[in-house]
């Protein structure tokens, strides 16, 4: 009878992609994915570092599951991702003395001998490798087993060579290694066949991306950057598909990788982490850029594509920050005008050049009152920025939809309401407001804006042309065009 897994994945999109391939692993071993883990012989939690909470997670967790153990002493508890990997010194295992594997990702082709070791029978008869696991060097060639068929992760490398001072992952992830190019374009050219509207290409510094395999390269490819080639290549494939990629880093960001973001298929959309405005912060936080370089990139961008919408990361009350050098950050800010940011409170990771070099002396209520500055104006800005949308039409990739009941606002029951009243009408353009399997659908605009309409569920997965006709802050409602 075959065996069963749990998995649990904490952390950014990185790890859930890697998550598909410990899935992809696992099921090619003839194990079945259960989503309890009360049902399983094996659960694995694939852990994140990025904040000391984020680790604090996985001890509750692993209490339970401690609990399950002494009902079957047979269930093994593997734990891999960022924590093992930044784990050198075996401090951080020491918490979690009854797991039965610890190991960092890179090592998941070891796991199917591993877990032999420990008695459990998985037979690979249906490995789609075709062959021994173990022949398999690198984790990134396991072929990662998706949920999500319209929206896909596809990660095209791994590490980091930057050591950012507040940072666990080059200790967790080891430095940069890429995918050849051509594994890349086959995964995403069979996602595409598989139903794929939207291919999100994941990296640590995904725009350093590097080219191993240059002879694969279209002779007729206008770029010489890496990364701005690679987007290129992407945009040939045919098919009705848009790309988006994260995380990017300012220092890499080059004129061909600008010229880049105008290719068809690019979203209207570009996360570029600032983390601060401050030289002297960028400089103890070892970003390799000024506030001035990265104003200036942002120019040049808004020059190449004057409606891109503009997404960043901040930390809020790094080591030493004073409050004329975060003013520094909210000027920044304004200047930059971005569409949305995600603030961090400075967090000391044990183990990274800041947490050895300085003093986390900024306090909690200060770093509060920091982000609670950058929240409130960005909730104002971004509220008037999407005004700009009110009475266009964007299209909009529907990525779930809710039941009608669920979530009705006034205004929408208002419409159906009337919309029932007349349905001997004609039906509005697009037609399906009226059959009665109308939905609440939900998804992102090209600027990757959620946007709310309503629809059927069979638009789950697929574009939809939306006019706006109200723009909050963090959703925007329409009605179905054509
Ligand atoms: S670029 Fe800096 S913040 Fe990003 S993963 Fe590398 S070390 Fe971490």
């Amino acid at each position: 009878m075959s065996k069963n897994f749990y998995i649990l994945t904490l952390g950014c999109q990185m790890n859930k992609n890697d998550s598909e391939r410990i899935v992809g692993l696992l099921l090619s071993l003839g194990m079945s994915h259960v989503v309890k883990a009360e049902e399983a012989d094996l659960i694995i939690v694939n852990t994140c570092s990025v904040r000391q909470t984020a680790e604090e997670r996985v001890t509750g967790f692993f209490h339970n599951w401690k609990e399950l153990k002494k009902k079957n002493p047979l269930l093994i508890i593997a734990i891999t991702g960022c924590m093992p990997g930044r784990d050198k010194d075996g401090k951080i295992k020491k918490k979690y003395k009854d797991v039965d594997l610890w190991f960092g990702i890179d090592a998941l082709p070891q796991l199917p001998k591993w877990l032999e070791g420990l008695g459990l029978d998985c037979h690979s008869e249906r490995s789609p490798q075709g062959g021994v696991e173990e022949s398999i060097g690198d984790y990134l060639q396991i072929i990662p087993r998706r949920d999500n068929h319209s929206s896909v992760f596809v990660s095209i490398q791994t590490g980091c060579n930057n050591f950012c001072t507040y940072c666990v992952v080059p200790s967790a992830r080891g430095r940069e290694r890429n995918r050849p190019m051509k594994d890349v374009l086959t995964e995403i050219k069979n996602a595409v066949k598989n139903g794929a509207k939207e291919i999100i290409l994941l990296g640590q510094v995904v725009n350093n991306y590097q080219i191993t395999d240059k002879e694969i390269i279209s002779t007729d490819n206008p770029f010489k950057d890496s990364f701005a080639s690679l987007l290129w290549e992407i945009n040939q494939i045919p098919g009705e598909f848009r790309v988006h990629f994260t995380a990017a880093d300012p220092q890499y960001f080059s004129d061909e990788q600008i010229e880049a973001l105008k290719l068809p298929k690019q979203v209207n959309y570009l996360h570029l982490p600032v983390q601060s405005g401050d030289n002297e912060i960028l400089r103890k936080m070892n970003r390799k850029y000024t506030r001035e370089q990265y104003i200036e990139i942002v120019k040049k961008i808004r020059k190449a594509k004057p409606d891109i919408a503009l997404g960043t990361d901040i930390i809020v009350g790094f080591c030493g920050e004073t409050g004329d050098q975060f003013q520094n950050t909210f000027d920044l800010y304004k200047q930059c005008d971005f569409d949305i940011s995600f603030h961090a409170m400075y967090s000391e990771r044990s183990g990274t050049a800041a947490a050895k070099a300085f003093k986390d002396d900024v306090s909690h209520a200060e770093k509060k009152r920091r982000w609670d500055i950058l929240q409130e104006y960005m909730e104002k800005r971004t509220l008037e920025k999407n005004q700009k949308y009110v009475g266009k039409t964007l299209r909009v990739l529907v990525d779930r939809r809710e039941a009608l009941s669920f979530v009705i606002p006034t205004e929408v029951e208002g419409s159906l309401k009337q919309s029932r009243r007349d349905s001997s009408a004609p039906p509005p353009a697009g037609g399906s407001a009226r059959n009665d399997n109308m939905s609440v659908c939900f998804g992102s605009s090209d600027e990757l804006k959620l946007a709310q309409f309503l629809g059927t569920p069979e638009m789950v997965g697929t574009f939809q042309k939306i006019k706006i006709t109200q723009a909050l802050a963090w959703v925007m409602r329409g009605t179905l065009e054509g």
